[in-house]
């Protein structure tokens, strides 16, 4: 099937898609994005996402003008002309194109747009039964709460979990716990659920913020504090959040077991409300 794509606002298909080799998107990882997550056809969050995506622009300060006019209503457009049930749309901004230099003063084009969609399967199984970590140094800048283009802090720490057999890699600075690659980080000791505040350390997710809201709603106390390695290897439970995978269970931090070794009530309970949210 022929995938149709937006492209600088425009519908096309995928093969029509032209980037520059001087985009710097492409050059010096100069953009930003946002994925979202779309259940049974819907896309959950939306404004939130495209308000993240709007705030990452003006960190970095690259002019969105009037990219995001219409822009929610060509995300949905794609999903439905795309037959999305379950998975995601992933929506690109470039600064745009502009003869190489580091300095971004000299450029004059627009910023360069692409969003496409993908298919995926729920991920029922890890959600259910649990993940294995690994602790790893998070060497990326000061500025995680930005959504940038710029990932090879992550995709290093991410491919290191994949060479050691785990799903993902929790991020330390020094002996303070921050993030997964692609997740925020929850644990859970005496009833309370902790997570690293939403500074410069920490991308503040969708998904971590809808969790904190759930747990206000739900009478479960929750702390936005910094918490170390130790208490994240002595924690009851603890858990992954992120768009699609929403509240995965941590079983086993490389040779720490987690709690029980298996995902937790007050997690169980959590994901139970978070699917009433999606569904
Ligand atoms: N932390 C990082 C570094 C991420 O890249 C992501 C998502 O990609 C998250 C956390 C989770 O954010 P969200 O729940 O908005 O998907």
């Amino acid at each position: 099937m022929v995938q149709t794509v937006l492209f600088n606002n425009e519908i096309v298909s995928r093969k029509e898609v032209k980037i520059d080799l001087e985009d710097r998107g492409y050059q010096f990882g100069d953009g930003i994005y946002e994925v979202i997550g779309v259940y049974n056809t819907k896309t959950f969050k939306m404004a939130e996402h495209l308000k993240r995506l709007e705030r990452s622009a003006k960190e970095l300060r690259i002019t969105l003008g009037n990219i995001l006019e219409g822009l929610e209503a060509n995300l949905e457009k794609l999903i439905a002309l795309n037959g999305i049930n379950d998975g995601i749309v992933y929506v690109q901004v470039s600064r745009g194109v502009a003869p190489r230099a580091h300095q971004f003063s000299q450029l004059e084009a627009l910023p360069v747009v692409i969003a496409y969609t993908r298919e995926m399967e729920r991920p029922i199984e890890i959600q259910e039964k649990g993940v294995n970590c690994l602790l790893t140094e998070d060497i990326r800048w000061l500025r995680c709460d930005v959504k940038t283009l710029n990932l090879l802090g992550s995709v290093l720490a991410k491919q290191k979990a994949i060479d050691n057999s785990c799903y993902e890699s929790i991020l330390h600075r020094e002996n303070v716990v921050t993030e997964g690659t692609a997740t925020n980080v929850f644990i859970i000791k005496n009833q309370i659920v902790y997570t690293h505040p939403a500074d410069n350390f920490i991308l503040n997710g969708i998904t971590r913020s809808t969790v904190i809201d759930l747990c206000k709603e739900e009478g479960i106390k929750v702390v936005e504090e910094k918490f170390d390695k130790q208490q994240l290897l002595q924690a009851d439970e603890g858990f992954l959040t992120g768009t699609f995978i929403d509240i995965v269970p941590i079983n086993k931090i490389e040779e720490t077991v987690l709690g029980k070794g298996e995902p937790g009530r007050i997690t169980e309970y959590l994901q139970r409300k978070f699917n009433r949210l999606i569904n």
